[in-house]
């Protein structure tokens, strides 16, 4: 992949391009922990978005999208590009003058190994290397952390999207052998060592998006609020459920809707559950481990109601086969993918197992797509 983008750009643009990249990225456990302060897990993986760049003299900057097999012009002080993929590369680099940068025009080739939309955050990988290759080559001299920002901007901003900032810090801040407890409150992190021998991560991915997604998203973050509302009477200083414990939540019920109450223990379990599956990885035992990552899909499942039928009946498969050590749906729900811990000797018959079982009930194959836990954003030449 790296080598085509290269030889793309000297195609189209000359010699002495810049070779940059940087991920999509998986969430091991703490799932809709982000947007309740809590914790996430992410890991970079070996999917990326390439990026080569180079300085030009002309006025404006000349883009080409190798997968898409399209080329633009782009002046970053003009209109907004109507190409989504030219918005996340027009929005990094207006970002970056907000932030007193100067971005003079430039030649760029990107393309890369991201599965698109389906879960593992090709968008953030985008604007991760883009904003990497940026700063290097013009030398700006944001760090990591603003770079994720800009690239959470960037969706805010210019793609409509009103992310959480994890996906762009895994991108920019993941390590091979690795995953990063990410504190969405202080936005502290804290690399875990995850390098489970013997065991393959896997993702199923579903290939459906049921259209519940995002009008439950905001009925769940409305129910989490109320029931921060009704600990807020008795308790002072409560700000969002990662103020509230288990004892707390208890103490109100009464006061709070039985399905509000059933929301807000998911968020505290999933956190704690987080933080038991971190002390797992911590000692290496990866048997707990996986057994907090079932814990978490039976919480969405139950209690979050954030599940569907194709990614119940994945978790449950993979439940039964005692090669697997823990599988949980990833993402917000209501489609997408699972994520699965397998040991490497039972991995060929489960893939097996779950491709028959899955479209024998569905009509359909569910995509595979095998991960290993990566480097985050880096300059490859
Ligand atoms: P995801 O969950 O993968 O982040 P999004 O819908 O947020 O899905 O982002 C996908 C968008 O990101 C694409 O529509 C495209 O505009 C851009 N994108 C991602 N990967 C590529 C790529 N390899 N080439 C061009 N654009 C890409
Ligand atoms: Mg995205």
């Amino acid at each position: 992949m790296k080598t085509k983008i290269q030889e793309q750009f000297e195609k189209l643009y000359g010699d002495g391009a810049s070779l940059f990249a940087s991920p999509g990225r998986v969430n091991l456990i703490g799932e809709h922990t982000d947007y309740n302060l809590g914790f996430v897990l992410p890991g970079a993986i070996d999917k990326a978005i390439y990026v080569a760049v180079k300085p030009n003299d002309g006025k404006v900057c000349r883009l080409h999208s190798v997968d898409y097999d399209e080329t633009i012009e782009m002046d970053i002080h003009g209109e907004k590009p109507e190409k989504q993929w030219a918005q996340y590369i027009y929005g990094v680099a207006n970002e970056m003058e907000k932030r007193g940068a100067l971005i003079r025009p430039f030649d760029m080739v990107f393309g890369g190994d991201v599965p698109l939309g389906a879960g593992l955050s090709s968008s953030a990988a985008l604007e991760s290397a883009v904003g990497f290759a940026l700063n290097t080559i013009y030398d700006l001299g944001f760090g990591r952390e603003q770079l994720a920002k800009i690239g959470q901007m960037t969706e805010h901003n210019y793609v409509g999207v009103r992310c959480g900032i994890m996906d762009q810090f895994a991108s920019l801040f993941g390590e091979a052998g690795h995953v990063i407890r990410l504190d969405c409150r202080s936005l502290e992190y804290k690399l875990e060592p995850f390098d489970p021998q013997g065991c393959k991560v896997v993702l199923f991915d579903t290939k459906v998006k049921h259209t519940l997604a995002s009008s439950e998203y905001n009925v769940r973050r409305a129910q989490c609020e109320a029931g921060v509302a009704v600990v807020l009477r008795h308790v002072g200083g409560v700000e969002s459920l990662r103020d509230v414990t288990m004892d707390m939540l208890d103490a109100y019920k009464g006061e709070m809707e039985e399905v509000v109450y059933r929301r807000c223990r998911y968020v505290i379990e999933e956190n704690q559950r987080l933080l038991d599956a971190c002390a797992a990885l911590e000692k290496g035992d990866y048997v707990t481990f996986g057994q907090k990552m079932n814990g978490s899909h039976d919480g969405l499942s139950k209690d979050y109601e954030v599940s569907c039928a194709e990614l119940d009946f994945l978790a449950d498969v993979a439940r039964t086969n005692s090669g697997v050590l823990g599988a949980r749906m990833m993402g917000g729900g209501f489609g997408g993918c699972t994520i699965n811990l397998v040991r490497a000797e039972a991995y060929a018959d489960f893939l097996e197992e779950i491709s028959d079982k899955f479209s024998h009930r569905f009509g359909q194959t569910p995509r595979i797509i095998e991960v290993n836990i990566s480097q985050g954003a880096h300059r490859i030449a």
